[in-house]
């Protein structure tokens, strides 16, 4: 007995011994070496001033691209797409943007060539979109500053795109301009894309920027769009700014569970009606969540940010072969973190009988999933049927997008992106991530070997409201900030080095 009391101690001690040596061994995965390059931001060349005013003047454009059909809606198109001309002349003059869209709408999107020394380097591809979604109505009262105002105050510029994403539109034509009053020209060609409908899908002016892009054979070497930001005060514990730059993005797909039943006068119910099938499917969906951990895309964002964490939680981290099952199931318990790990399952729409006293024939639930790209649109009907397991229930697939490829966070384009970040910003961790809802990135990826989702803006949780929500606004440092990254990413990319 004493003997197995020994060998147990022992047992422990080791154990415990393994688990501090790797968590004092662990460190956050190597990155690119950042060379510094001169940051405008510091020499007065970027005028905050003028910066936060370009954005205010923008954010006062309607551009809502849900409305897009409204005859009014198009005159704030028209007229967003003039002032861009006259504000940034010097862009129009040398990168004369193409206008694209598709029929029967007028084009709205802007494809902006700089063309490149060199034609045998491939080109990249810089893009962010000018429409924004619409202020719910009856939520204007909420807003500090009237939503498309523009309104500027001691540090930030308010209102309706501040943050998703005309930000991005404004910092990308400052650098451009800063770049050619220095006599810039690339080595490798660098397109702008300014799209018009990315919140409605980009079926019209992204589409046909692709399109656009394919007709000329161009095969980028990357593109990078809107996906993450440099997050502060995201991750409890962890105090420095994270940079996510987003490899990959979730797919979308919206799936019908059709449950029959006999109809009837419900006095007489059966024992089982459409709505009693459709509810039982329902649960057996819940109770088994599609299977998902920390491999892959997501995951890899943990692996970067971990060894950031305070010492229990890298511990736990640090040995993965021990704690993964726990890690993985406090992940899973906050909506966030779940979704990075596994494809997300959403009932959302319910309806059966059209009135209170007849019994239904048929029970409809749609269910809104976000596709992990671990997982196909087919293993997911296939999954859900085996769950479901009951042939008086349909499963109907109505719009099935598969997850993006994920990008590779070794390549140049990654490098760049992270170079010109910390150039700009400064120390960062820097995490290869995955973004959990829809981009126009997703059309890119067709023309692209690799698609980056970056925005270089600082934002704090606080802030998060303001997506699509109220009191969206973006800090006047952030402006500048963002314009010294563009024109830092722009001239290093330019250069066309390749030096994997
Ligand atoms: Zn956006």
């Amino acid at each position: 007995m004493k003997k197995l009391a020994i060998s147990l101690g022992t047992i422990v001690l080791l154990l415990a011994a393994i688990v501090l040596i790797r968590t004092l061994l662990y460190t956050a995965p190597s990155l690119p070496e950042v060379t510094l390059q001169t940051a405008r931001m510091d020499t007065g060349e970027i005028d905050p001033q003028k910066v936060a005013r370009h954005l205010s003047e923008a954010i006062r454009f309607r551009t809502i691209s849900s409305q897009i059909q409204e005859a009014d809606t198009q005159t704030h198109y028209e007229a967003f797409i003039r002032w861009l001309a006259e504000t940034y002349p010097e862009v129009h003059r040398e990168l004369a943007p193409q206008r694209l869209g598709k029929a029967p709408l007028p084009p709205y999107s802007l494809l902006f060539t700089w063309k490149g020394r060199q034609p045998a380097l491939q080109p990249v591809l810089l893009s962010a979109h000018y429409d924004v979604v619409p202020v719910i109505p009856g939520t204007e009262e909420q807003w500090q500053q009237p939503p498309f105002s523009g309104r500027i105050d001691d540090s930030h510029i308010w209102g309706r795109g501040a943050l998703d994403d005309k930000s991005a539109v404004i910092g990308l034509m400052e650098a451009a301009t800063l770049l050619l009053a220095e006599g810039f020209q690339p080595e490798r060609t660098i397109y702008l894309s300014l799209t018009s409908d990315e919140e409605v899908g980009g079926d019209h002016g992204t589409a046909a920027v692709v399109e656009k892009l394919q007709q000329d054979g161009v095969q980028l070497a990357w593109s990078l769009d809107e996906g993450s930001f440099l997050l502060r005060g995201f991750i409890p514990g962890i105090e420095e700014t994270v940079a996510s730059v987003n490899v990959a993005e979730k797919g979308y797909m919206t799936v019908d569970l059709v449950a029959h039943g006999r109809g009837g006068h419900s006095s007489m119910p059966p024992q089982e009606t459409a709505v009693d099938i459709l509810a039982h499917a329902l649960v057996k969906l819940d109770e088994s969540p599609f299977p998902g951990g920390l491999d892959g895309a997501g995951g890899q964002m943990f692996d970067a940010i971990a060894p950031h964490m305070p010492f229990g939680k890298k511990m736990l981290f640090a040995n993965r072969w021990l704690f993964g099952g726990l890690i993985e199931s406090a992940l899973k318990a906050q909506p966030s973190t779940a979704a990075m790990l596994h494809t997300t399952v959403a009932p959302t729409m319910l309806s059966a009988s059209v009135k209170d006293n007849v019994l239904p024939i048929q029970a409809v639930a749609t269910i809104n999933l976000r596709v992990h790209p671990r997982d196909s649109i087919e293993k997911i009907e296939q999954y859900i049927e085996a769950v479901v397991d009951d042939e008086r229930v349909d499963v109907v697939v109505h719009r099935g997008q598969a997850a993006s490829r994920v990008s590779s966070a070794e390549a140049q384009g990654f490098r760049d992106i992270v170079q010109s970040a910390t150039a700009t910003y400064g120390s960062l961790v820097v995490a290869p991530g995955l973004t959990v809802a829809g981009t126009d990135s997703r059309r890119y990826e067709t023309v692209a070997d690799n698609s980056y989702r970056f925005n270089p803006m600082v934002v704090t949780r606080e802030d998060v409201h303001g997506f699509h929500g109220t009191n969206e606004r973006i800090s006047i440092d952030n402006m500048v900030k963002a314009t010294n990254f563009y024109s830092l990413l722009i001239s290093r990319a330019g250069k066309g080095e390749i030096h994997n």
